[in-house]
């Protein structure tokens, strides 16, 4: 530990100690106590099967809360796809704090899996199953911290509302749409935790950890184009196939003006300070934020080439993923058309992107357009601040348990923060420490074995516990 982190420990618990004055000594967790009744929960969330149907889970979280004296309440948009919300009630000095967890996961082939998805089974110091990183573990970490402040029974300056949504993975209209679209008052809120942060360990150390405080917004394009049908026999100038293929070939090509924010530029300023990063990736990191053009551009090469997930946080980021036109060899079709998979950065005006688009695209026999809703559409929405209490809470809560940096991050898909920062409420995105090569390795959110380590998950517990009880106890 170095010499910084220890002053920086001794201040943070100076503050805490001061702040909860002396009844605070009687009001310690008890975490091995903890850690057991953490596992009990966790396992019995991921042995639910909530693929698009959350009920059970949510039954069972009312249960647990009601039966620990915290009343909740069963928003459902439709029946089997229930939200779960509970409230401990604070002075009010303070705004409220969200914390939130969500209870569906995405489907699994059980085949593909060594243990079997459901079985939440204990191997090597794992727990395996769906939902293990996505996002079971911030469901349990709201719910131990929501039950440990009650039956520490420790003074609130603020309310700490738990909602459990449904309908994250691809339908947020039954989860998180249903709930600001009708009840926002019951999770109206200053500062909410959800998933959406990653915190890494490198050789079993945690070298950093992504606080999201901002995402990308998704916007389809479609480019559609039309010409004249005839015989295969004969080529046309006007063929839709040629056309759409040249403009995609365009779009390919094309790299939309690098726009960076206050979150991004922190995030690859601290990136290029952290002890495992290479020579070649800090200088990347540092380069990228060059006023020089020439430097700046070298650097975005760079993580183009090798670090893809980091060139797309510096732009508006267009990825043509559906193509389709023709349907016999002998056909000229008169229309082929292509989806345009399109991750705004949250400042970019969409109407003069488009028109960017069509100048890219460049051919009158190509329409350009927005795809539409989708249940998934996710609104604009703006940065949490960095120079609030919550961030600073979060980072003094990385520094005491990880011993590591915080890296504000923008991500480039989307998560449910986004319906409530459209609304206001400034939302962190945390997340429990996974090993860098868990996830190429296959074990990943959405893969066909998800795992956590135990020891990581109650580290997580902690690490809410230090965030939820730092922001949210009487000072
Ligand atoms: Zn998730």
């Amino acid at each position: 530990m170095t010499h910084m982190t220890l002053g920086r420990l001794t201040l943070a618990s100076a503050v805490c100690c001061a702040s909860l004055g002396m009844q605070a000594q009687s009001r310690q967790p008890d975490w091995p106590k903890i850690e057991e009744e953490t596992l009990r929960h966790y396992q019995t969330l991921i042995r639910f099967d909530t693929t698009e149907k959350e009920r059970p889970a949510a039954e069972y979280l009312k249960k647990v809360l009601d039966d620990n004296g915290i009343p909740a309440q069963i928003y459902a948009a439709e029946p089997d796809r229930p939200n779960v919300v509970a409230r401990l009630k604070g002075s009010g000095r303070k705004r409220p704090l969200l914390v939130m967890g969500h209870t569906d996961t995405v489907s699994v082939d059980a085949s593909k899996w060594k243990f079997p998805p459901f079985s939440a089974t204990r191997d090597g110091g794992y727990v395996y199953g769906r939902g293990t990183i996505d996002d079971k573990d911030n469901a349990t970490g709201a719910l131990m911290a929501i039950l440990t402040l009650k039956r520490l029974a420790i003074p609130l300056d603020r309310d700490v509302i738990v909602l459990f949504e449904s309908g994250e993975e691809g339908n947020s209209r039954v989860g998180i749409g249903h709930m600001v679209a009708e009840h926002f008052a019951d999770i109206d809120a200053e500062y909410c935790l959800a998933e959406g942060g990653a915190t890494t360990r490198e050789r079993g150390k945690v070298t950093y950890a992504e606080i999201q405080t901002l995402e990308k917004i998704p916007r389809g394009i479609e480019l559609v184009s039309h010409g004249i049908s005839g015989h295969g026999s004969i080529p046309l100038k006007s063929n839709a196939v040629v056309h759409l293929a040249a403009a995609v070939g365009r779009i390919g090509e094309w790299r939309p003006d690098v726009k960076l924010n206050e979150t991004s530029g922190t995030y690859f300023r601290r990136l290029a300070t952290i002890p495992t990063a290479t020579p070649e990736q800090a200088k990347a990191y540092r380069d990228v934020l060059s006023p020089d053009p020439t430097i700046a551009r070298a650097a975005d090469d760079w993580l183009l080439e090798n670090e893809p997930r980091h060139d797309s946080m510096l732009r508006t980021s267009v990825s043509p993923n559906i193509i389709q036109g023709g349907y016999r060899s002998n056909v000229i079709p008169s229309e082929a058309r292509a989806t345009l998979d399109v991750r705004m950065v949250p400042d970019e005006d969409p109407a003069k992107f488009l028109e960017l688009v069509k100048q890219i695209v460049n051919d009158p026999a190509v329409d350009v357009r927005f795809t539409g809703t989708r249940a998934s559409e996710r609104p604009a929405n703006a940065q949490a601040k960095l120079d609030s209490e919550a961030f600073k809470t979060i980072e003094a809560a990385v520094t005491k348990i990880y011993g590591a940096v915080t890296l504000p991050t923008m991500s480039t898909g989307a998560t449910d923060m986004a319906q409530l920062r459209a609304r206001g409420v400034q939302c962190f995105g945390i997340g429990p420490a996974v090993d860098m090569e868990d996830g190429p390795k296959g074990f990943g959110a959405h893969s066909d074995q998800e795992r956590l380590l135990e020891s990581e998950l109650h580290r997580f517990v902690r690490f809410n516990w230090e965030v939820v009880s730092g922001l949210a106890a009487a000072k």
